[in-house]
């Protein structure tokens, strides 16, 4: 199959691409990543995806266009809807703008379907992306392929140190950069989260 993959960062590239060859599908990449903040953080880890394509001999095409206010416009739009359990609507709106453009550029380009290197990831949402890629696979009109990668996310991390690729300490945008590093943030969230649960149980 021809595949298209959205790379979310280069580490979280090196499972999912070397899983996909193996089952003989042909790869290419594609970044398209405007929610990473700071501008030098998102520049480096395009770096970074452009060196994972060089080292492993894949095509990969870059989508440089750093649209830092519609993202802020829209995750802070999103962060107005209730956050749930299994839920953060700022990343579902996320997840939606980058598989829709990577499913756009699927159907424009000639591939059989698109996925993604963010299901790999045990940190993210992965019903939800699951859920946003198969409604926007029947939308745009190409097949989304699913898999699950997270299976390999320890593997993954021992390609990228092999690699020498640099890997990030946060998701991406400016609200990850705070939930990795603000403990006051931490502990309000805890909070947060312990009502909406007893909330559910009562
Ligand atoms: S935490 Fe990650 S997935 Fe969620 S909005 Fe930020 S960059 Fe996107």
């Amino acid at each position: 199959m021809k595949l298209l993959l959205h790379m979310c960062c280069g580490p979280c590239a090196c499972y999912p691409v070397k899983k996909l060859r193996a089952d003989g599908h042909e790869v290419k990449g594609y970044f398209f990543n405007p929610n990473i903040h700071p501008y030098k953080e998102f520049k480096h880890r395009l770096d970074t995806a452009v060196e994972f394509a060089e080292k492993v001999d894949m095509p990969i095409d870059v989508d440089k266009n750093y649209d830092l206010r519609t993202f802020l416009q829209r995750a802070l739009t999103a962060e107005k809807r209730e956050e749930t359990l299994t839920e953060k609507p700022r990343c579902r709106m996320c997840y939606a703008w980058r598989l829709h453009q990577a499913a756009v550029y699927a159907k424009e380009n000639g591939f059989d379907a698109f996925t993604s290197t963010l299901f790999v990831s045990p940190y993210q949402l992965h019903d939800t992306m699951k859920d946003v890629a198969e409604k926007i696979a029947k939308t745009v009109g190409i097949a989304f392929y699913y898999e699950d990668f997270r299976i390999g996310w320890n593997q993954g991390v021992e390609i990228c140190k092999e690699l020498e690729l640099y890997r990030q300490p946060y998701c991406g945008c400016i609200f990850s950069e705070e939930e990795r590093y603000s403990n006051r943030w931490k502990k309000q969230h805890k909070k947060k989260m312990k009502k909406l649960r007893e909330e559910i149980v009562f």
